[in-house]
């Protein structure tokens, strides 16, 4: 047993003295790296059009957090609604945790950002190049002769400009897409900070891509490392069904496996080599498995070739391997499901309860009330934020609660779409209104005579009053 659990004293990816051990996986083919390819190239199609798809003018994803500006799907959040966004990515968390518990790292294997830029982008073009794992291996190995000087710069330099084009749109949901074109358009002499930012965002997905490639999943992800509080025996992962291949032993031509108490697996290998992380799947369950499926793919095509049956390694879950267990829901799953819907729920309330219009009245601070006659006079700021995509004119700030005036100081308001103004604005009541020390006044705000919001605040005034 001890001998067996050896593997997990090392890492692939990091020789015995502890300099990198490149991973040269042969290229994956069969259904499961099909399927992948074209949720890629999807999901590929989303990334990069993303920043430059406008919902109602408003782009469809943006992160802006110098101007703290955030869209999502459309619809824009202020640092008002921040909540709404903690939230967002509450529901996320649980989300995710929901879908690991039941469906172990599928995200890794077929949606995740790094899986899908490393395998079936960088990997493709090195295969295109360089070849596959046997010329790979060979051109590492042979002397810098002007072959190899050729096709590694040739990859370089293709690596180089693919990290530059995820960078534009990596920029792009940071800054803004249009801002992004109109930057390009200027050139980069008007905008040399754009330019470095670039830079060093390429720089950073070229070190990922060209160099440290599948450590960040298996060293630098913490989701990677949440897995084994995650996944139980009924999660379903990628796995080697041991029950069915073992013990395993070389293939021999019209050799009665079953009479030699033989399993399927015919120890060829192929598994490992295509692997991406360099992990061998027959050891069981590895931190290193980012659930990309090639294996299955190999192993697939393996059972082909010998006459045996699909499957030997599969999606599958501990149990229904070892017990031939179906999947079922458990009660871990179902609180998960609970929590999810609560928080979805909740968070859909908290959308459609969000105001269009924001207005945030508070007294200066520091500043006391003031007598002017038969009337008392406080002094407040104001900031109006409107959300929407439409512009409101002939703003006016009204008292609803009392009788009084209010006076802004900057007079006429005008309130473009996705702009905020704030100003000052003194309340007037006359002394006969008032009823107490700090009375609470309803304001409205108005657009060309119609009410767009309310709000409330205090206004402070002498005890005894009468
Ligand atoms: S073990 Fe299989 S699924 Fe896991 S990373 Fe390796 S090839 Fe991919
Ligand atoms: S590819 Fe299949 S048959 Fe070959 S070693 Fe791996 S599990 Fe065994």
């Amino acid at each position: 047993m001890e001998e067996s659990n050896n593997f997990r004293d090392s890492i692939a990816t990091i020789n015995e003295d502890g300099n990198r051990n490149v991973i040269f996986p042969k290229k994956p083919k069969g259904r499961f790296t099909n399927y992948r390819t074209y949720t890629s190239w999807f999901l590929l199609f989303f990334l990069f059009a993303a920043p430059f798809i406008k919902i109602n003018g408003n782009q469809f994803l943006l992160f802006n957090i110098l101007d703290r500006k955030f869209n999502i799907f459309g619809l824009p959040f202020w640092p008002q609604d921040f909540y709404l966004l903690v939230l967002s990515m509450l529901v996320g968390v649980v989300f995710i945790i929901l879908f690991t518990v039941i469906f172990g790292r599928i995200f890794c294997g077929w949606m995740c950002p790094q899986t899908i830029f490393m395998e079936m982008v960088f990997r493709k073009v090195e295969y295109l190049i360089e070849g596959d794992r046997t010329k790979q291996i060979k051109l590492d190995k042979q002397k810098w002769n002007a072959e190899k000087i050729g096709k590694k710069s040739l990859k370089w330099f293709i690596f180089f400009v693919i990290s530059f084009a995820i960078a534009n749109a990596f920029l792009a949901y940071f800054i803004g897409g249009d801002i992004l074109i109109t930057h390009v358009i200027d050139g980069p002499l008007k905008h040399s900070d754009t330019l470095i930012k670039l830079l060093v965002f390429t720089s950073v997905f070229y070190f990922v891509f060209a160099w440290f490639r599948e450590q960040v999943c298996i060293i630098a992800c913490p989701y990677g490392r949440l897995q084994g509080v995650l996944l139980d025996n009924k999660s379903i992962i990628v796995a080697y069904d041991h029950e069915r291949g073992e013990s395993r032993q070389k293939f021999r031509k019209n050799e009665d496996r079953n009479t030699n108490e033989l399993g399927d697996c015919i120890d060829c290998k192929q598994c490992v080599q295509v692997c991406p992380t360099g992990i061998d799947i027959r050891n069981g369950t590895q931190l290193e498995c980012i659930n990309c499926t090639a294996c299955i793919d190999a192993c697939d095509a393996i059972m082909d070739n010998v006459g045996f049956d699909r499957g030997l390694i599969r999606y599958a879950s501990e149990d229904n391997i070892n017990k031939g267990e179906k999947f079922s829901f458990n009660a871990r799953i179902i609180s998960y499901t609970v929590v999810l819907t609560l928080l979805f729920a909740f968070l859909v309330t908290l959308l459609f309860l969000r105001n269009d219009i924001q207005a945030n009245i508070l007294r200066l601070p520091g500043q006391l009330y003031s007598t002017q006659g038969d009337s008392i006079r406080n002094v407040y700021t104001y900031k109006l934020i409107n959300k929407t995509n439409k512009s409101y004119e002939d703003i006016s700030i009204r008292l609803i609660s009392h009788k009084g005036n209010i006076k802004v100081i900057e007079g006429e308001i005008f309130l473009p779409k996705g702009k905020f103004h704030e100003g000052t604005l003194f309340i007037k009541i006359a002394k006969k209104d008032i009823h107490s020390s700090k009375e609470k006044l309803k304001i409205g705000i108005y657009s060309n005579g119609a009410l767009i919001e309310t709000d409330k605040t205090n206004f402070p005034a002498p005890i005894q009053i009468k």
